[in-house]
């Protein structure tokens, strides 16, 4: 019989608030008494500061990291008769982002460390194309070296989807800044997350900037003049402020996590588990930890004996965009995508987040190594 029962959740986002709470509160206090909610000076803070920390010359900030995507490629003027180059392996809003313009989605398989095979790209571009969306998931930057080229060489946009990388670094460079917009989620569960929804996008770009300040704000820079179709997509200023404060510790926070991540690198030993791997020359972040069983029976045996033991996890994501309902009107069948769908089937993202003490890593690691 087991001695001790832990009961540890996937995820747990009331320690990294407890840990920063006096200066959230602070924050929150201070927004609600200034009277000012939306479009104030903690967002116009929060853009400056996100800019600066990611070393570009704007940041957006917008209402959700769906948004940053749909909005960025609304303002590249991709649409209808477009069509967008996407890893197949993701969250389907980074899917959702091209198809909401009308656009269609050309799915690409990814690579042993998640991100898109950078040597499967050129295959799939058309005289349709006009851009690559790269997404860096699991906080595993994509290979920018050859996705940037093949970009340059094609003539198409590159929009890196970072909803998952806040802080990554790609042969010294931040995640967001390679090609032309950079598209950020601060759902509460990511590396940089706020107490409800936001969003932003950054770029060197001035114009795309300028057109993403007036789109967010119903296509208007000046009260009442409005001079596109645009949307309310707006950061408010209650999460902008609070997004301030956590950026001051994203770094400790993700070297929390790589430190976490390093310790299941080194201390998981069951050959029935591929454990997740560093790109060369990156910096990971670890918005997830994912680890890959031989198949499908076998990790969701898995999945079981964990949860018998109290360990939560999650599959992020159990099915592929090109398999989902919304997306039976593109026509994929099964196995069109194997590597994706292999990896959907035997992927399981093991607890990983900010305040997981080193007594429940020991428990969740001895439970791993006795499966
Ligand atoms: C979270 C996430 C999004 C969407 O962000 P929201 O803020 O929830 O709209 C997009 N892409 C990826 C890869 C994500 O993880």
């Amino acid at each position: 019989m087991r001695k001790k029962m832990m009961n540890i959740m996937p995820n747990n986002l009331i320690r990294t608030f407890r840990k920063y709470q006096d200066e959230l509160e602070e924050t929150a206090i201070e927004v609600f008494r200034s009277g000012w909610y939306i479009l104030g000076s903690q967002l116009r803070d929060f853009e400056a500061e996100f800019a600066s920390y990611n070393h570009v010359s704007h940041c957006v900030g917008l209402a959700s990291g769906l948004d940053a995507l749909w909005i960025t490629f609304r303002m590249m003027g991709i649409g209808e008769g477009d069509e967008v180059i996407v890893q197949a392996n993701t969250y389907i809003a980074s899917v959702m982002g091209v198809t909401i313009n009308g656009a269609v989605p050309v799915f690409v398989e990814p690579d042993e460390y998640f991100g898109i095979d950078a040597d499967k790209i050129e295959e799939k571009i058309t005289d349709k194309t006009k851009a690559v969306l790269a997404v860096h998931l699991y906080g595993i930057p994509c290979e920018m070296d050859k996705i940037t080229e093949i970009c340059r060489k094609h003539n198409l946009y590159l929009v890196e989807d970072c909803a998952q990388s806040h802080g990554a670094v790609y042969k010294g460079s931040m995640t967001g800044t390679f090609g032309d917009a950079g598209c950020f989620s601060f759902y509460p569960t990511k590396n940089l997350g706020a107490y409800g929804d936001g969003g932003a996008v950054i770029t060197n770009n001035d114009d795309l900037a300028k057109s993403l300040r007036i789109f967010r704000n119903y296509g208007s820079q000046e009260h009442y003049k409005n001079i596109v179709v645009g949307a309310n997509s707006r950061l408010d200023e209650l999460q902008a402020g609070l997004l301030s404060v956590k950026l001051r510790h994203l770094d400790e926070i993700n070297t929390e996590r790589r430190i976490i991540a390093g310790r299941y690198d080194e201390r998981i030993e069951n050959p029935k588990f591929v454990l997740p791997r560093q790109r060369p020359g990156c910096s990971c972040v670890y918005h997830q930890y994912v680890i890959r069983s031989r198949d499908r029976e076998m990790r969701d045996k898995l999945i079981c004996y964990l949860d018998d033991r109290g360990i939560g996890t999650i599959i992020h994501y159990p099915i592929p965009p090109h398999l989902s309902e919304a997306y039976e009107y593109l026509g994929y069948q099964k196995g069109s995508l194997p590597i994706t769908e292999h990896y959907a089937d035997t992927i399981l993202s093991i607890p990983m987040y900010n305040g997981y003490t080193e007594e429940e890593q020991e428990y969740v690691i001895k439970a791993l190594n006795e499966f």
